[in-house]
């Protein structure tokens, strides 16, 4: 049974899903005088992952007038990343940066995190329709959408918005209903991860930045305390390196920790809170289109390449801040460049993010990160890039970054004594 929304009416941007890229959205839109109703799939709190958040997603938090009530909440605060290879130690300080920028964000909860963000739009009268799922989607000729949303009781509602913001992360709702998804050109690989009591972290390190290890050069695990006093550690290998571990999860888990030295002392009484760990696999789609009449893509549903340098939460609240601008131009009748102020902006930045990936993969980047002659200026120029300031152009890394980063690789290849 369908039947039209009387309670939202004069809805200028339907946004589809409550994660970080739709409450930023929102928010920034709100201040833009434009209204906006946020559907969600899921009842808040629920579990996501991306726990490990990079300062520049700060910026987007605070214009979006979150970033005090988010303080409010004492997530552990990160300041740097760690990536060590069995003695070998590289350690990022983001006080230590090429870009002028926020030197410190947070590691979180997702579920916590993401619900004081909706919280935060509830509070400044943004409309949160939890439990009520997007399943058809038109547009009309003049851009404006009539969009289906499925409510928990099976009901059927009618929603007409001037425009539409999918944020629906991995629920990729627009790519799949328009036929946009692309396979990724990045290999399949999967994840294992649980949230662990860690009573011992402060005999190995203090908790504020997320420790990578490399496990072997195809498999690295992070390490992401929060301030509860529990972590986050999760596996990323490939398929194979899982299947290798026979039982339950528990048990290949429980497994992989005593495999690697670090983990068996640090987690030596493992006290899981959760009651299995859980698995992830596949998770890079893309799509080459993020904008067409009537919508744009942000966020996951966009592109989500690799969790290895945490990039994921920052890339979703970036673009959901530059298209929530570029929407409300559009809105008021402005030409917008979408091609180039969206998804050439975008891709620019992403494609950085992915050369570090590509480069991590194949070895490359272990020859920097684990030099024993590292130039402090080309580490804090990499720091930048660690911390999410991926369009700073005065930065070779992003400017020239494949190019930057093989060549300095080799030099330094070439010039170790051993
Ligand atoms: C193994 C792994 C580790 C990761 N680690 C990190 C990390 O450390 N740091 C980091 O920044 N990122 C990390 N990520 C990436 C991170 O999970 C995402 O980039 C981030 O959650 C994207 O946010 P979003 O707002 O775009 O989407 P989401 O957070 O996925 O939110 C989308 C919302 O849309 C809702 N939705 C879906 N379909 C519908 C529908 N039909 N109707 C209504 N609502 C819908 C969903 O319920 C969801 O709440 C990791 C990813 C993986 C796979």
């Amino acid at each position: 049974m369908e039947k039209n929304a009387t309670s939202h009416q004069d809805i200028d941007v339907l946004i589809i899903g409550a994660g970080p890229a739709g409450t930023i959205a929102a928010g920034i839109m709100q201040q833009q005088g434009l209204k906006a109703l946020i559907v969600e799939k899921q009842l808040f709190p629920r579990f996501q992952i991306g726990e490990s958040l990079l300062p520049r997603c700060m910026e987007a938090l605070d214009e979006a007038g979150f970033l005090d009530q988010v303080k409010d909440c004492h997530f552990q605060d990160k300041n740097g990343a760690k990536f060590v290879w069995g003695d070998q130690l590289c350690d990022f300080s983001f006080d230590n940066q090429h870009t002028k920028g926020w030197s410190w964000t947070w590691q979180v909860k997702r579920a916590d995190f993401d619900k004081k963000l909706a919280d935060c739009c509830s509070a400044r009268g943004i409309e949160v329709l939890y439990e009520a799922e997007v399943i058809a989607v038109n547009i009309q000729e003049d851009g404006s959408s009539h969009t289906t949303i499925k409510l928990k009781d099976g009901s059927l509602e009618n929603i007409q918005a001037r425009f539409i913001l999918d944020a629906s992360g991995y629920g990729r709702v627009l790519p799949t209903l328009f036929g946009l998804n692309k396979p990724s050109t990045q290999h399949t690989r999967r994840a294992l991860f649980a949230h662990i009591q860690d009573p011992h972290r402060l005999e190995v390190t203090e908790p504020d930045r997320i420790i990578i290890i490399v496990h072997n050069p195809d498999t690295w695990i992070w390490v992401i305390p929060f301030s509860d006093g529990t972590t986050s550690v999760g596996y990323v290998g490939s398929p194979e390196f899982f299947e290798a571990y026979p039982g339950t999860k528990t048990e290949q888990f429980l497994a992989m920790l005593r495999a690697e030295p670090s983990m068996a002392i640090r987690f030596r009484e493992p006290e899981m809170v959760w009651p299995e760990p859980r698995v992830l696999q596949g998770w890079s789609t893309s799509t080459d289109k993020f904008y067409g009449k009537g919508y744009v893509l942000t966020g996951n549903v966009t592109e989500f390449l690799d969790p290895v340098f945490s990039s994921g939460v920052t890339l979703a609240s970036v673009s959901s801040q530059r298209a929530a601008h570029l929407v409300a131009r559009h809105l008021k009748g402005e030409q917008v460049d979408w091609e180039e102020d969206y998804q050439h902006f975008m891709e620019t930045g992403v494609e950085v993010f992915r050369v570090f990936v590509d480069t991590w993969y194949d070895g490359t980047l272990f020859k920097i990160f684990f030099s024993p002659q590292r130039d402090q200026k080309l580490m804090n120029q990499i720091c930048s890039v660690l911390a999410g300031y991926v369009w700073d152009a005065t930065n070779p890394f992003v400017k020239n970054s494949e190019k930057t980063v093989r060549n300095l690789a080799k030099f330094l290849e070439s010039h170790t004594i051993s």
